[in-house]
């Protein structure tokens, strides 16, 4: 009779280590009492999708809290999702969103750590190893079913309406004789190999997942497929192998996992492996303008794709917040407490976690990211828009290198103070926001609205008799009011702003409107940041310019 020994040895004759060898190979981890190890582990479809991202920041906030170890292993056992420079796109986006890794691919083939390689392609030899040494105890086979039996199978099933897959009796070579196996291995036949599993579905089987609490499901009782055919392993497989290996204390990852969790149970179990403490997040969403709810989609919603943010020069510790506040719900309420302290210094908690999932409200983010800009400081706001110009703005980013203190002493305008100007949301909005500022943006066809005074001669009287009469490039803000209000009696509009709104048949204007003319002569814009800070930066020849066109 044959022995399963002696099958295992037909079915990997390229198999030469043993088990017991990669236990040696990757020993136990020395870390401090409590510190967590866990990973990012994407398939590298050059793609990071938002939901990722999140999983990814969470994977990495807690071995940071706890001198652990966060690192990065690429997913590339189904072939059929994996693109070209798909590495390289997963680490520029970790990198681009400032996540470490400890150990992991660091490029498209090179890696760092005692515990790889970090990627699955390079384990083929270890998963076949205990593949193998689940074949010799009896707890794995070779199934030489073919796609036509397989889809029979299935068919059949449907048509029963029993549950689909290979168990019980469905798993037809599971019943096959060692010998049996044997001579068609020696034949020549194609095999994959599939688990034995130990299951019955009529018995329940629980965890506790760290988000959600107690979850229980019926056992796993499918003859899931461990090698494939190519020798490369499905997912749950190597999921058992390379986080044991790997010594992963923490499998954070997406919600649409749990329902494998009762074949990863069972896979750590035949394997004798200690469980790892598992947390599925909940997916991230986005509400439709008709309300409807529903997954946050990498072909529908530019938001999705993680590059978005590069892009659109949104700063990477800003996304880092929102991301804090969809993760805990008691993040918002510390930060508000906390001002001055940042992200590193909140303790994560999976119990603040929801389990509903995460409505994306780019809006708040969005928010969050106008009012990290504001505390920035000038130099900050320079070297940000600089950075995002240089990628995607190449003539911004030479006027700015043209005119880097001018362009400071814009952004400086109502900026270090208690409540600071809220512009840009981004740095890729900050040219919308100050391009009248540089005389190479304002040029060509402008489109002005004055407001309340239309009369182009009324406009030509204001400005000519504020610059002849008025202006002086040495007053200081007072007295620059002082006579913003002394030009606007003079021509007859009111500076009793309270007796204005009372009865504002009475008068031609306020002063209000006086200063937009002189702001919209200047900018284009109604809406500007301190028009006396303005006045001073543009000069007095720029504003004699500008005021031309209209004299
Ligand atoms: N490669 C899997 C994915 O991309 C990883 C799931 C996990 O973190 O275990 O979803």
């Amino acid at each position: 009779m044959m022995t399963d020994k002696e099958l295992a040895e037909l079915m990997f004759p390229d198999v030469t280590h043993d088990v017991e060898y990669y236990e040696k190979l990757y020993p136990e981890r020395n870390l401090p009492e409590g510190a967590i190890v866990s990973r990012f582990a994407p398939s590298p479809t050059g793609f990071v999708h938002m939901g990722s991202l999140r999983s990814a920041f969470i994977a990495q906030k807690l071995p940071k809290d706890t001198n652990g170890v966060f690192y990065l292993r690429i997913e590339d056992t189904d072939g059929a999702r994996t693109v070209e420079n798909g590495i390289q796109g997963i680490i520029d986006d970790l990198k681009n969103f400032d996540i470490q890794i400890d150990e992991g691919m660091i490029s498209e083939t090179e890696e760092i750590g005692a515990y790889g390689p970090y990627i699955q392609s390079e384990r083929r030899e270890i998963y076949r190893t205990y593949a193998k040494s689940l074949v010799e105890r009896g707890l794995a086979y070779p199934c030489f079913c073919t796609q036509e039996e397989l889809d029979e199978t299935r068919k059949m099933q449907e048509l029963n309406k029993e549950r689909i897959g290979i168990y019980g009796s469905y798993a037809k070579c599971r019943f096959l004789s060692n010998e049996e196996r044997a001579e068609r291995i020696r034949r020549g036949d194609k095999f994959i190999v599939r688990l034995k599993s130990p299951g019955d579905f009529r018995k329940k089987v629980s965890y506790q997942d760290l988000v959600r609490g107690k979850i229980e499901f019926p056992e796993n009782d499918m003859d899931i497929v461990l090698i494939k055919s190519d020798g490369l392993p499905l997912y749950h497989f190597a999921h058992a192998i390379d986080d044991h290996l790997m010594h992963t204390t923490h499998v954070i990852r997406g919600e649409e996992w749990i329902s494998s969790v009762p074949v990863h149970l069972q896979l750590f179990q035949v394997l004798g492996f200690k469980l790892p403490k598992y947390a599925h997040l909940g997916v991230v969403m986005k509400v439709d303008e008709d309300g409807t709810r529903r997954k946050l989609s990498k072909r529908k919603d530019p938001e999705a794709a993680v590059s978005y943010y590069h892009e659109q020069g949104i700063p990477v510790p800003a996304v880092k917040l929102y991301l804090m506040t969809t993760a805990n719900s008691n993040f918002e309420a510390w930060w508000d407490q906390n001002p001055t302290l940042g992200i590193d210094d909140f303790r994560f908690d999976f119990k603040k976690m929801s389990v509903s999932g995460t409505l994306f409200d780019l809006e708040k983010l969005l928010n969050i990211s106008r009012n990290y800009i504001s505390r920035l400081t000038a130099e900050e706001v320079y070297q940000g828009c600089l950075t995002w110009a240089k990628e995607f703005d190449h003539e911004f980013a030479e006027i700015l290198e043209k005119y880097p203190e001018y362009s400071k002493a814009i952004f400086n305008i109502e900026r270090e103070q208690k409540k600071p100007r809220k512009d840009y949301e981004s740095f890729s909005k900050v040219k919308s926001q100050v391009w009248y500022m540089y005389d190479e943006y304002f040029t060509g066809d402008l489109t002005y609205d004055f407001g309340k005074i239309q009369d182009p001669a009324e406009i030509a009287k204001i400005l000519s008799t504020y610059l002849d009469k008025y202006f002086d490039e040495n007053d200081d803000k007072d007295t620059w009011f002082e006579k913003i209000k002394q030009l606007s009696n003079e021509l007859g509009y009111t500076t009793d702003m309270k007796a204005y709104r009372q009865n504002p048949d009475l008068y031609p204007g306020s002063v209000a409107d006086v200063s937009t003319v002189i702001r919209v002569a200047l900018t284009t814009s109604s809406m500007t940041p301190d028009l006396y800070v303005l006045l001073s930066l543009l000069g007095k020849e720029r504003i004699k310019t500008r005021f031309q066109k209209f004299m």
